[in-house]
């Protein structure tokens, strides 16, 4: 992560855990290693802000951990077969089928698209890589593999070709959600399917010769239900016990209620997940998102009118996961008025640094210690986003306010890096654009080298004056060598990397 190091800090995050139903802290199962599985996104329709609020949740938790020293193994699955809840294998429709029925292609075709979209969506928001992002399609026999595995120990039955879990058969059902029995019978309001022992019962495997999707099965060539998806698939890269699984508040019901059923059943292990996170879902013009009432905002709608993928991401993650969020138009506008007083704090410091601007004597040392370690604390608290930003906004009033000096400037700088390295938040540090008679830094500001190359360039301007011709060509030379050029301009000069 750069040249900058974190305090290592061992147990440093306390989390919401839905099933402790608590605030805990965070243990992975070992040290200094994280295995984190998140619910990603169904490739149906384009990518819209209302998934990516929890996509954002486990974005900053990996920064997060990352930040004190973990090592993040982060598997997002996309689910290409379709969004299967139970309603929709009941009314024999699904919607990455209706899609493709609605827009006559093939339906493989239309996932990669929209996971390409989705894709682009997660660069322009500048979320980190997860290490996996598994098609569901690509792992049907792992699927298949562990519906057997649930037959053969009592957990699933068949009925003709289709397969069920059997609810009855793993009493912890329910200890996600903390739903009843009696809870559990009406959340699984059914139309009448005769074929299931229990309305409880969830379909694992659906024979289908309808289906755009099918493949080969034991029990018919079909295709598997959702929820053994993300059991199937987290299993085969984090193994049978997770230390996080994210996803939005409406996956607690069935769909993780589910997953727990399914992978504690099939490898007799207990628990599959230490830690399950979820984040509340979003509103959007203070309602549920939804195309008819017109607010249902893609990521690419939104780039477009001419808000960057940076304005979003703040507006999307300036508030803690679990309080609820209003997504406005208002509210991207508060992220970029916030993004540009970073910004101008930031230019400054690095007008100091280049000494185009005159600094001060202030060392800032301390404060920037202290603003490090508050917006640290604020995160380790449940990823407290909205008091680390009020830390962050804390360090541009004093920056501004203050005269620093030309280190000290640079250790601000550092700082401001560091929080965007942390949260994806502050955004990237300025570009010096022009600076009438002065040194013109065009490089990326976090260079290593550029302390050396402004201070060569600058002696070969003196050079130059002192008409010692010589000296001036050969620091031109040296810098050439070091992979940069000067450009002479009427600004002065500018420095480029070739
Ligand atoms: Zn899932």
């Amino acid at each position: 992560m750069g040249g900058f190091a974190y305090d290592p800090f061992p147990m440093s995050l306390r989390i919401y855990d839905t099933m402790a139903r608590a605030l805990v802290d965070f243990r992975p199962k070992e040290d200094g290693v994280v295995r984190m599985y998140n619910c990603g996104p169904t490739v149906y329709s384009s990518p819209h802000i209302g998934n990516f609020r929890s996509f954002l949740m486990a974005d900053l938790l990996r920064r997060h951990l990352e930040a004190r020293g973990y090592r993040v193994h982060q598997v997002m699955n996309i689910t290409d077969v379709g969004h299967l809840t139970e309603d929709d294998i009941e009314e024999g429709e699904d919607k990455l089928m209706a899609a493709a029925r609605k827009e006559r292609v093939d339906p493989f075709e239309i996932a990669r698209r929209y996971e390409q979209e989705f894709f682009k969506a997660l660069d322009s928001l500048h979320f980190k890589k997860a290490e996996e992002y598994p098609r569901a399609t690509e792992h049907i026999q792992e699927m298949i593999e562990m519906i057997q595995g649930l037959l053969e120990k009592g957990h699933a039955y068949q009925v003709g070709g289709n397969v069920y879990f059997d609810e009855e058969s793993f009493p912890g059902f329910g200890k996600l959600s903390h739903k009843n029995l009696d809870e559990l019978l009406e959340g699984a309001r059914v139309a009448v399917n005769e074929e299931k022992k229990d309305p409880r019962d969830f379909a694992l495997w659906k024979t289908d010769d309808k289906h755009l999707m099918q493949w080969d099965a034991p029990w018919g060539r079909g295709f598997p239900g959702w929820h053994i998806e993300c059991s199937a698939m987290s299993r085969k890269y984090l193994g049978d016990e997770l230390d996080i699984h994210t996803g939005g508040e409406d996956n607690i019901f069935p769909h993780h209620e589910c997953e727990i059923a399914q992978s504690e059943g099939f490898t007799d292990k207990e628990p599959f997940v230490r830690h399950w996170v979820h984040c509340r879902h979003l509103l959007v013009d203070g309602k549920k998102m939804s195309k008819s009432l017109g607010n249902f905002y893609t990521i690419e709608d939104l780039v477009e009118e001419g808000w960057t993928g940076r304005e979003i991401r703040v507006a999307l993650g300036r508030v803690h996961y679990r309080q609820p969020l209003n997504f406005t138009k208002e509210s991207l506008a508060e992220a970029r008025k916030g993004l540009q007083r970073i910004k101008e704090a930031r230019a400054r410091l690095l007008r100091i640094v280049l000494g185009i601007e005159q600094g001060g004597i202030e060392e800032l040392g301390p404060d920037l210690e202290r603003a490090r370690e508050d917006f640290g604390k604020a995160l380790d608290e449940d990823l407290n986003i909205s008091a680390a930003m009020a830390v962050l906004f804390d360090l541009v009033s004093r920056v501004n306010r203050a005269k620093p000096t030309q280190q000290g400037a640079e250790e601000a700088l550092v700082l401001f890096r560091n929080f965007e390295d942390w949260t994806g938040m502050v955004g990237d540090e300025p570009k010096i654009q022009s600076e009438e008679g002065s040194v013109v830094w065009m490089a990326e500001a976090e260079d290593p080298k550029r302390r050396e190359v402004v201070a060569l360039a600058k002696e070969r301007t003196e050079a130059k004056a002192k008409k010692d011709y010589q000296r001036a060509d050969e620091i031109r030379d040296r810098l050439t060598q070091m992979g940069y050029r000067l450009v002479d301009t009427a600004e002065g000069i500018r420095i480029e990397k070739v």
